[in-house]
């Protein structure tokens, strides 16, 4: 049994580590902002006198006795994470630099939450950890990737200099329930478009390809890295399978039966063209590889919006 911290815990992702973390007979330390998180994701384990919520903006250090730290703190999407850049950077930097100070002074395992997007725009496909990126340092997703690279440094350096218990995982566009409705994704995005039955905006030519992995398989990868011994990372974590956005959108359409027609708008810029993760690590230190597909995953995301939509509306 281990006391954990998950930063970012009412998120998509962090409610479900929570929720995972919790079932496992752990006692979880849930600590977010409530940024792009809400209360309404993790509702139903409030009455679990294992867990426990805490209002707090990773920025500001706090202090906390606890065995596993999760670094899920940081809006994840385009839209939000642009909303106030300088915050994404603080958050990435000073929110981890935080973490890492609380990991060494209680002696805790931390594992921080990182992504594709330090591949930036990739040369290399599919790309493996030992790929260093191809990242714009200025331009508009900088505060997110640049952040999120500034992290994986400072995870390395303590891990060097301080012999904190690291580790790091870089994660791959997932999706799945509990994902706002106005995340601003494209997996909602589409989903709830098609429901409404709006219009699918394409952003470009839609040539632009994505791997998307199911939200309980990253979870398994995510709890398989923290209980493996001696091995820092990075380590991908993704579904190989790749789409293009064009063939995202149609499959959307045709698993909610919508009449939405799919309409152009301008390409975002610094739009990464093709993306897919080279899981051969994962699956030789962790034995870790999803199971979940795309069809599937997306009819149980489909099922998700479609209640959360008829409740709205009642
Ligand atoms: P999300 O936006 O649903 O969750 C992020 C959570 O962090 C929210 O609950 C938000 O309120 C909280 N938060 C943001 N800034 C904070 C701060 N300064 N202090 C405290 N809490 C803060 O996003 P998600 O998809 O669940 O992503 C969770 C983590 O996983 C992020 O760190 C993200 O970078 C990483 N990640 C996600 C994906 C993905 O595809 N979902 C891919 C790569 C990496
Ligand atoms: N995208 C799109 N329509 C949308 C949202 C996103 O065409 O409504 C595209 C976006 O331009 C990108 C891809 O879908 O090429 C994935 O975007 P998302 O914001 O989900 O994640 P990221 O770009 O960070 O991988």
């Amino acid at each position: 049994m281990k006391k954990s911290l998950v930063t970012g815990g009412a998120g998509f992702i962090g409610s479900f580590l929570c929720e995972h973390l919790l079932d496992a007979g752990h006692e979880v330390i849930c600590l977010d902002n409530f940024f792009t998180g809400s209360k309404k994701n993790i509702e139903h384990l409030m009455d679990n006198p294992r867990f426990e919520i805490i209002r707090h903006d990773i920025v500001e250090p706090i202090l906390l006795e606890v065995d596993w730290i999760f670094n899920f703190a940081c809006p994840a999407s385009p839209v939000h994470y642009q909303y106030n850049s300088v915050k994404t950077v603080k958050t990435c930097v000073m929110g981890t630099i935080n973490l890492l100070g609380m990991a060494k002074r209680v002696k805790a395992r931390i594992l921080q939450s990182s992504t594709s997007e330090v591949y930036g725009d990739p040369e290399i496909h599919p790309q493996p950890e030992t790929y260093w990126g191809s990242v714009n340092p200025i331009g508009i997703r900088s505060c997110y990737d640049e952040g999120k690279r500034v992290a994986e440094t400072l995870m390395m350096d303590y891990y060097r200099q301080n012999n904190v218990d690291c580790k790091i995982i870089r994660i791959f566009n997932t999706y799945g329930p509990r994902m706002n409705l106005n995340d601003g994704r494209v997996v909602s995005n589409f989903i709830v478009a098609a429901l409404k039955g709006e219009p699918l905006s394409i952003y470009g030519d839609g040539d632009q390809t994505r791997s998307f992995c199911y939200v309980d398989n990253l979870v398994d990868g995510i709890m398989k890295m923290m209980a493996k011994e001696n091995f820092v990372g990075p380590v991908n974590l993704g579904n190989p399978g790749e789409f293009t956005i064009i063939e995202l959108a149609q499959e959307v359409i045709k698993l909610t039966n919508s009449k939405s027609e799919i309409i152009r708008e301008p390409k975002r810029e610094d739009d990464p063209v093709r993306r897919k993760p080279d899981i051969s690590l994962a699956s030789k230190e962790l034995g870790w590889k999803p199971t979940i597909q795309l069809e599937e995953g997306l009819k149980k995301t489909i099922d998700y919006f479609e209640k959360t939509l008829t409740k709205e509306a009642v």
